[in-house]
């Protein structure tokens, strides 16, 4: 469905929570680009909805807003679909092309929030103040850190749309990873949400859910939210850990109690946040207070032995 705001050669891919949007770009009657490309999981699902999209022209380039796993999945099947990194480049935020390009999983956040990824390499970055055209307009970059320390959003300013990321959604924004381990981050989420502001934009792509256009009540709502998290940082880790379990249960509908602890327990994230906010708590009863949790807000529910997840109102 053609949404008012978007710019007609672009298409918003949107998908369940777990992948996150990809924004198809139709640059000319030849060519595709396309911003996000969802979790790996995701990824067969991912190249099929793209190349439908985009007809019969051939996918030449891929960005990245940010390198989590639900966001570059897509990356390497895409590539490898349209013919190899010399038929269809890598573009990625200009901090991460190192690590990228080393693939070192400790650098990125794969291995610390034990979520999976399909290795690929970066021939290109981007950095705020840089511009890109994309289905034929011209794009400004903008860094969006605070939920991601490299993370960039787009703006394109004839139009005002804004691709965010998970700097803004429509219901508040990513966790603010940094903030789980001690490390400062809702300083620069309420700047990123200033850059926001100032933008005005007249709609946001967001990272995930459809796109939104009264982006003063969005703005509102993240900041009582920021505010409230500011106020107490342990409620943000606390909620940063409810997200990582139920991104297991989004791969996982139906898993095992124990197993989901095992993985709970090993998730060098989660041991790092237990011993950064609660030293003395032992793994087991942190681990069923945040099931318990998810389990109040009804996204997720106990059947036996099983968690299974649940769809939230
Ligand atoms: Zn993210």
């Amino acid at each position: 469905m053609p949404i008012p705001f978007l710019p007609a050669s672009a298409h918003v891919l949107e998908r369940g929570w777990l992948s996150a949007n990809s924004i198809l770009f139709l640059d000319n009657d030849d060519a595709a680009s396309v911003v996000d490309t969802g979790y790996v999981l995701h990824a067969a699902q991912t190249v099929a909805l793209v190349q439908l999209a985009m007809g019969r022209r051939r996918l030449t380039r891929i960005v990245n807003t940010h390198l989590h796993s639900d966001h570059c999945g897509g990356n390497a099947a895409l590539q490898a679909a349209a013919g190899g990194p010399a038929s269809c480049t890598i573009t990625v935020p200009v901090g991460e092309l190192q690590a990228v390009n080393a693939w070192d999983e400790d650098a990125l956040s794969f291995r610390a929030t034990g979520q999976q990824a399909a290795g690929f390499s970066a021939a290109a970055s981007i950095a705020a103040g840089d511009s890109l055209d994309l289905g034929g307009l011209r794009w400004r970059v903008y860094a969006a850190p605070g939920h991601d320390p490299h993370a960039l959003m787009l703006f394109q300013p004839d139009a005002r749309v804004l691709i965010s990321g998970d700097a803004l959604w429509e219901h508040g924004f990513g966790v603010i990873f940094p903030e789980m381990v001690g490390e400062a981050g809702f300083g620069a989420t309420r700047e990123t949400l200033q850059i926001i502001e100032a933008l005005d934009p007249a709609c946001v792509i967001p990272g995930h859910g459809a796109p939104f256009v009264d982006v003063a009540a969005s703005l509102a709502r993240a900041r009582s939210r920021l505010q409230a998290f500011e106020a107490d940082p342990s409620r943000h880790a606390r909620h940063g850990l409810r997200v990582l379990l139920k991104f297991q249960l989004l791969q996982q509908p139906s898993i095992a109690r124990e197993a989901l602890r095992a993985w709970f327990e090993d998730a060098e994230l989660v041991t790092r946040t237990a011993r950064c906010f609660w030293p003395d708590c032992d793994m087991r009863t942190l681990f069923s207070e945040t099931l318990d949790g998810l389990v109040l807000a009804g996204a997720a529910r106990l059947d036996a032995g099983l968690v299974c997840n649940a769809e939230m109102g």
